[in-house]
């Protein structure tokens, strides 16, 4: 078996009048992030963690917020498209793991429906995937509710 492992780190900016899109959903809010697509920053990590894994360049590269056509894009689809590249090549995915930074509101109820949410988009077991949460202790831009960011890692295994 061969294994490789991927990062990914992403912020977008947070604001009023913009949808707070996380882990595939909306979770309601008074911001929301600022981006060229839906800036799901935890999806966007997500595809950044599988690309690094395969030295595939980052998400920037493969959809890059120059492009029209990912103005507003559902960033579902991105990962979606991210995963097909990856199974493409031969490589499944062992596990994921993930930590959303964020000051408020609390994402803890929203964690199983994004779990599920991200275990459907790339056909595994939910179990695979894990999603977490944290402040930063009213530190820095996420505590000062200016942006949002996310880490993830992904170890991806190829039968060889
Ligand atoms: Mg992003």
């Amino acid at each position: 078996m061969s294994f490789r492992i991927g990062y990914g780190y992403d912020v977008h900016q947070l604001a009023e009048g913009e949808d707070l899109v996380i882990g595939g959903l909306v979770v309601p809010h008074t911001k929301g992030s600022v981006g060229h697509s839906d800036a799901d920053v935890l999806l966007h990590v997500m595809c950044d963690a599988m690309l690094g894994a395969l030295a595939l360049g980052d998400i920037g590269t493969h959809f890059p917020d120059t492009d029209p056509a990912y103005k507003g894009i559902d960033s579902k689809i991105l990962l979606k498209r991210t995963w097909d590249l990856v199974q493409s090549k031969g490589w499944t995915l062992s596990n994921m793991d993930t930590t959303v930074c964020l000051q408020q509101p609390k994402l803890k109820p929203h964690i199983s429906a994004m779990r599920a949410c991200v275990a459907d988009i790339l056909g595994v077991d939910v179990d695979r995937i894990g999603i977490k949460a944290t402040t930063t202790e009213k530190l820095g831009f996420v505590g000062t509710e200016e942006g949002i960011s996310a880490h993830a890692v992904v170890l991806l295994e190829k039968a060889s």
